[in-house]
């Protein structure tokens, strides 16, 4: 690996610190030669400390070390990007990334509808009367009638998704996937899950 370690006048290139399997940067550090060298010999992450003024292995005191997984080069070989598995919080202040994240992966657009989900199943655990005018919603609504009237929404929305996949007509086909995944997505917070645990299941037959 061909690392420009004299851009900087210190000899230090930046290292973000990934999460190899959640996809979070947990971390910056720096690495000089010294410190690249011993990461790839120990497969924990070692730094160069600019506050110590020495090498640091993330976890030293701690026991929260970065076990290595990959290091990849940037464009223009200054700046690294390595893949961890941490044990424990990465960030001294205890949480899981310095920027006082939860390290969980997470799934774009779909995890924010998950999060809409979640708040209207709140809503629907207060009581209608008591609720505002603007907090009647479908998908309240849908909490309200229980589990099975929303399993039943989710085999209708298979069924029609089924019955449009043999049809040409892929805007419908489009449309009743995005039904089914909706209704999918309702079902599995009314059970008390979501889409990780079934991800989970997923990656443990893999
Ligand atoms: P550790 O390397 O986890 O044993 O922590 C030893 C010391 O390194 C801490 O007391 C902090 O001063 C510093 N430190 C640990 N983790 C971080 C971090 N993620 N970012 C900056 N400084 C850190
Ligand atoms: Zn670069
Ligand atoms: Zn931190
Ligand atoms: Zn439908």
């Amino acid at each position: 690996m061909n690392i420009d370690f004299n851009k900087n006048s210190d000899g230090l290139v930046p290292a973000i610190i990934q999460d190899a399997r959640t996809r979070k940067v947990l971390m910056l550090g720096y690495m000089n030669e010294e410190a690249f060298l011993k990461t790839n010999r120990t497969k924990k992450v070692t730094f160069y400390s600019r506050t110590k003024k020495r090498l640091w292995t993330k976890g030293e005191e701690s026991g929260n070390f970065l076990n290595l997984v990959d290091i990849k080069l940037d464009c223009d070989n200054d700046t690294l990007l390595i893949q961890v598995k941490p044990e424990g919080p990465v960030c001294h202040k205890g949480t899981d990334t310095c920027w006082a994240e939860e390290n969980k992966v997470e799934y774009g657009f779909l995890s924010k509808l998950e999060g809409i989900i979640a708040q209207r199943q709140k809503l629907s655990e207060t009581e209608p009367k008591l609720r505002k005018e603007n907090e009647s919603s479908y998908v309240v609504s849908l909490f309200d009638e229980g589990i099975n009237k929303i399993a039943q929404k989710v085999g209708e929305e298979a069924v029609e998704t089924v019955i449009e996949a043999k049809d040409n007509n892929d805007e419908l086909f489009l449309n009743e996937s995005a039904d089914l995944l909706f209704h999918y997505l309702i079902l599995l917070k009314a059970k008390g899950f979501e889409l990780r645990d079934i991800v989970k299941v997923l990656e443990e037959r893999h």
